[in-house]
């Protein structure tokens, strides 16, 4: 039969309509430049589906790895499911940032397809930032599905899922978040495939909590899925393309530029994690020095900005690595030649995300982009070993990688980064092997470093202070000295500023002006994170802070505005700062600045120290605590709010435990009670805590 012209309108418009369905979800995108206006709103841009449903069977996927992170391991360690998944088990996977997606569709979840969680417990208990809508919704009361309803109806039937939780049991609510939402899962009637994982920073051994968590969980899956496993092949993520006719200054390549506003020269907030702002560093000193530490004081001045912030918020400083650690890695790598090469990178599959934007160079990815002087995983170190330049390093190689125990004594424990590994295990040889794909996937993304701001932003709303130690890590196993990466940038930055004329500690080499110098005149890129670490409203009520060392920072900030507040003639209750550090002559921060504080604040103020190297015994913080036990009880009675900043991992848990023994002795009830009245006065935010 002949087609009329009806039946051809509908003929074409139908084939439009299929072309522009499949390539919608490929070409397009792998096409989009992400950073280009990913000046991060939180949601996904528009156009971009928030079904997870439709973006898998688009994208050929039955697999996806949902990750709630904050400071990027778990999404890490999402991706490196998503790649073992794929590599040992042929599963079709894509990671997915749990804020780019809705969740009401999730009753409709094929059951021939797996969902996982990777879930970091952030703070007291809370979900990262980008987890929050999705925790708020699948643990809500009323959840309801588009289709099937609710919990009654055990609406998340077909659903399978997987989940691993990353905490830290120096808090209270340990991995709250991979509890709390299998909880729910299983509420709704979904079905988990292997235990919930557990990791322990706290403990050190999230890693080895992993591994060890994911065996059991892979031999699950394979027979609830029915999938086989065969021999790991290494797929790339990413391809890279060399591109010998650009050059590297051709305005079009990112040479460290987070994005595309930066690479234009027209920064613009909001700024933000996806976007930071280059401030200018109004001044810098060092609070004290001496042979093993330095400890900085720094001003960032963000005027101009529309960056704001209010006592007791974060700041994230944006690292640069180190010259030194940059040149060590291309060395290893035999990439030195053609480091300033254009590379463009791209994802292989359209639901790979590149971390960074491209054009770009080798040199650029590896100063800017790539956490490379971290300590390594053994899975990492594993996948290495198929590259190796030579049988005897891939006999050593993959040993380390298959053996805990040898890891533990050859690897861990010389605080190796991973050019350090390469350049030891490689005994000379150069990895020239390695996919350059392999780094982009493996190793993080380079984090910016949050610090407690040590100001008031009533006495300085356009200048932020940071407080800081320069990290430096000396154990006696290990060949080098870990130098930290941020702090160490900022020593550099700070000795600049000084007119040092070789601002470079260690020899470590910064680039400090930055891509096209665009940091010269001692800027930093930051920006702030808001905190709930906050002072009462109300300042006549008492305040205890419990501030050691670099812990005093944002104390530094309540003193101070406290200070202005009763200078502004304003009711300023009792106000006691419990301050520790090693010696008086040597590390007492701020000591002038106290004696100002206190003469604004009247006998309202009193810093209480604790010095652990001066005199017979070790004092600290939460000695001092206790003997004031009497004092710190009425002041809690009178509604006083406590304060600790700090480690995580002993100060704050023992001023913990003093605080309920205090309540204990004073007010005579037993231990277990008073710990229950530690617990409420933390969840009623009479008890705040900023540890790290
Ligand atoms: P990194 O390079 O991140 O190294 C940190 C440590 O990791 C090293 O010291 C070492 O122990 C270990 N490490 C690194 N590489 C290796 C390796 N290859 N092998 C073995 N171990 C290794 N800090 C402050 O000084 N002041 C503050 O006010 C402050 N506030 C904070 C507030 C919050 C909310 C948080 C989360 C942290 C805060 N910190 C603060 C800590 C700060 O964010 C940084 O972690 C710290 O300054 C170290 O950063 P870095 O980049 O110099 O060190």
């Amino acid at each position: 039969a002949q087609l009329d012209t009806l039946d051809i309108v509908v003929l074409v418009a139908l084939l439009l309509g299929t072309v522009a369905y499949f390539t919608k979800g490929t070409y397009w995108a792998v096409q989009k430049d992400p950073y280009a206006t990913s000046l991060a709103n939180g949601h996904a841009k528009a156009g971009k589906s928030r079904n997870i449903i439709e973006k898998m069977d688009e994208s050929g996927k039955n697999c996806v790895i949902f990750y709630g992170s904050q400071t990027g391991t778990a999404e890490d360690y999402a991706s490196r499911l998503a790649k073992e998944g794929s590599s040992r088990f042929g599963l079709k996977t894509m990671t997915a940032d749990l804020e780019e997606y809705d969740f009401e569709n999730l009753d409709q979840f094929p059951d021939d397809k797996v969902a996982f969680f990777v879930l970091a417990t952030y703070g007291e208990g809370e979900p990262t930032d980008n987890a929050v809508e999705f925790y708020e919704f699948i643990s809500g009361d009323d959840v309801s599905f588009s289709e099937k309803g609710g919990a009654e109806d055990k609406a998340l039937g077909s659903l399978q899922y997987v989940a691993f939780g990353l905490g830290n049991n120096t808090y209270e609510h340990y991995n709250s978040m991979v509890r709390n939402v299998s909880k729910s899962l299983d509420r709704l009637g979904a079905k988990r495939i292997g235990d919930a994982g557990e990791g322990d920073d706290g403990a050190g051994t999230m890693e080895e909590d992993f591994l060890s968590w994911k065996e059991p969980m892979w031999s699950a899956l394979a027979s609830s899925m029915n999938l086989e496993e065969r021999e790991a092949v290494y797929e790339p993520v990413f391809e890279i393309t060399e591109k010998p006719d650009m050059s590297a200054e051709e305005d079009t390549v990112y040479l460290g530029e987070p994005n595309k506003n930066h690479l234009e020269g027209q920064q613009k907030g909001p700024y933000n994690a996806h976007n930071p702002y280059i401030a200018p560093i109004a001044e810098s000193k060092e609070l004290f020095n001496d042979e093993t530490r330095n400890c900085l004081h720094m001003e960032v001045d963000i005027s101009g900005s529309n960056l704001s912030y209010t006592t007791g918020d974060h700041i994230a400083v944006w690292p640069t690595n180190a010259g030194k650690e940059v040149e060590r890695f291309v060395n290893a790598l035999g990439l030195r030649e053609k480091r300033h090469m254009v590379i463009g990178v791209k994802g292989l599959d359209a639901t790979a995300k590149v971390p960074f934007p491209s054009p770009t160079t080798y040199d650029a990815v590896v100063r800017y982009q790539l956490e490379i002087c971290a300590p390594l995983s053994r899975q990492f170190v594993a996948s290495l070993a198929q590259f190796a330049p030579n049988d005897s390093v891939k006999a050593e190689v993959t040993k380390a990688g298959n053996d805990k125990d040898y890891f533990q004594e050859h690897v861990a424990s010389k605080n190796y980064n991973i050019a350090q590994f390469l350049e030891a295990m490689g005994g000379g040889a150069q990895w020239t092997n390695i996919p350059f794909s392999l780094f982009i996937e493996s190793l993080h993304k380079l984090q910016p470093r949050y610090y407690s701001i040590s100001s008031s932003s009533l006495v300085q709303k356009n200048k932020i202070s940071i407080t800081a130690v320069v990290e430096s890590l000396e154990t006696p196993n290990a060949p080098n000295v870990v130098k930290g990466v941020t702090t160490n940038y900022l020593l550099a930055l700070k000795q600049k500023q000084h007119g040092d004329p070789h601002p470079d500690p260690h020899g470590l080499d910064y680039s400090i002006t930055g891509p096209r110098n665009k940091y010269d005149g001692i800027h930093v890129p930051v920006h702030v994170r808001h905190s709930n670490f906050k002072l009462p409203s109300d300042p006549s009520r008492p305040v205890i802070m419990i501030g050691p060392g670099t812990g005093v920072a944002p104390f530094r900030g309540f003193v101070q505005e406290r200070a202005q507040q009763a200078k502004d003639g304003e009711n300023v209750g009792k106000t006691i700062l419990f301050f520790g550090c090693r010696k008086p002559e040597d590390d007492f921060m701020y000591e002038d600045e106290w004696k100002q504080y206190g003469s604004d604040l009247g006998e309202n103020f009193e810093l209480v120290t604790a010095f652990s190297r001066s005199g017979a015994s070790k004092v600290y913080v939460q000695h001092r605590l206790k003997e004031r036990a009497v004092e710190v009880n009425k002041l809690l009675l009178e509604k006083a709010y406590f304060y600790v900043c700090g480690d995580a991992a002993n100060m704050a848990r023992e001023v913990n435990e003093v605080l309920a023994t205090i309540i204990s002795e004073q007010r005579g009830v037993p231990k277990q009670k008073a710990e229950e009245i530690v617990k409420s006065m933390r969840s009623s935010n009479q008890y705040q805590e900023d540890v790290w």
